[in-house]
């Protein structure tokens, strides 16, 4: 029995290898250039194909929708998660931030138990993550026990992201500027959370998030690019919420851990601390907590949930614009979106205004009259050639970060280019 699971599972990671390189073929042709039609995110089926097959794979990178994150892994920054674990009862009904290999959205292609598969992947990457790392989040805020969390964070010397609401954030602008001052990370938590109004339609989650935006950049001077769905995204992400997100350059964050602190009101903290000592312990933890209002608990939960991490060896680590996302597997969108044509182009003129307003204009267009771009698939790298002959090569770098190889001629290396789902954006500099 053993040994013919192995053999099973030894056959699966053959064609994993095989469909990754008919993926290669299909898209090497300047596919990476292409703007990419929404596949889901299937970041986490990438990374765990990778770890399979242990090679960079740009190309498969380029045929999937959840592109920024796939590059990062492709360039050997990988910081992926081993095995994720749902935990409380309010987490979606399978969020693994690190699902079994599938290939895109073709689930159980393989007749490989999902186990060996995923224990395969999980061994491979172990010994390519040197540390162990826990994010603290904390969603809803800011609310009076906010600064409380402040407090407690600066006397632990560790840092924490806040995924705060755009209504509460206008309430407390000082604890925003307050969280940005010590260091901290700041995420987009939509305006006022309700589900109704986010998941129904791609407009709704868009008009609180470009509202929240608008409060969170006048508050802090600077794009926030992090964003939590209310909720998460299991079931209420459709594909085309990852793409049109992540077309604005948004990076968006799930958990793997939740600490079941909002599972019900007032949960008290002992079980808040129970349930996080109780999680199995991976490389990579990013621990969904609460400080909005009615969460007392957890601010007196935290101190020893610190202490916990501490004592295992955990650094603390803000989510800023180099984090992989974790993202739940996709699933099935509970909301059942309606999509026409005309919401399809609301969504990508919102999309596109929103980069302008952040100063960003899309590669190609900022190139008229200038040069000219190709997609070195060898390489994966753009190759920007201007027709002073100047050429630079832009080089995905993690994340949202390009590097730039070559002498970017005009603007004596002013230049700031970024990269998301598969577009280069150039900011214009005054
Ligand atoms: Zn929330």
């Amino acid at each position: 029995m053993n040994v013919a699971w192995k053999r099973i599972a030894a056959v699966a990671v053959v064609m994993l290898l095989l469909m990754g390189m008919m993926k290669l073929e299909l898209t090497d042709g300047g596919g990476a250039m292409a703007h990419a039609h929404a596949q889901g995110t299937a970041a986490p089926d990438i990374e765990a194909d990778n770890a399979v097959t242990k090679r960079p794979n740009a190309a498969i990178t380029a045929a999937q929708a959840g592109i920024a994150s796939s590059l990062v892994q492709a360039y050997g920054n990988v910081r992926t998660i081993p095995a994720a674990m749902p935990t409380a009862a309010e987490t979606p009904a399978d969020p693994n931030a690190s699902a079994a290999p599938k290939i895109a959205s073709t689930p159980n292609t393989s007749a490989v138990p999902e186990a060996k598969v995923q224990e395969a992947a999980s061994s491979k990457l172990a010994s390519n993550v040197p540390d162990k790392v826990v994010y603290l989040t904390f969603d809803d805020g800011p609310s009076k026990w906010t600064p409380e969390v402040l407090d407690l964070l600066a006397k632990y010397k560790v840092k924490a992201t806040f995924f705060v609401l755009g209504q509460s954030a206008e309430r407390a602008p000082e604890v925003v500027k307050r969280i940005v001052r010590e260091g901290h990370g700041l995420g987009n938590h939509t305006y006022n959370h309700k589900y109704e109004e986010l998941y129904h339609s791609f407009m709704g989650f868009w008009t609180q998030v470009k509202k929240t935006d608008d409060i969170l950049t006048r508050l802090t001077g600077k794009q926030v690019t992090l964003l939590r769905a209310p909720g998460g995204t299991y079931t209420n992400f459709d594909a085309f919420y990852f793409q049109y997100l992540g077309e604005a350059g948004f990076r968006i964050m799930d958990w793997n851990v939740d600490s079941g602190d909002s599972k019900r009101s007032n949960v008290p903290a002992e079980e808040i601390i129970r349930m996080v000592k109780q999680t199995k312990l991976a490389k990579e933890v990013t621990l969904l907590l609460h400080d909005g209002a009615g969460h007392e608990q957890s601010v007196k939960a935290l101190p020893a949930i610190i202490e916990y991490y501490k004592a295992k060896g955990y650094r603390f680590a803000v989510m800023n614009e180099e984090t992989k996302p974790v993202t739940f597997r996709f699933g099935a969108d509970k909301w059942h979106k309606a999509w026409t044509p005309s919401l399809h182009q609301q969504a990508e003129a919102a999309v596109t205004a929103f980069q302008r307003e952040h100063g960003w204009m899309p590669l190609r267009e900022w190139l008229v009259g200038k040069g000219t771009v190709a997609w070195d698939a060898k390489a994966h790298e753009a190759v920007v050639e201007l027709a002073d002959t100047t050429t630079f090569r832009l080089i995905p770098a993690g994340g949202q970060a390009v590097k730039v190889a070559g002498t970017p001629g005009e603007s004596n290396g002013k230049l700031s280019f970024k990269i998301t789902h598969n577009q280069f954006y150039v900011l214009k500099t005054a």
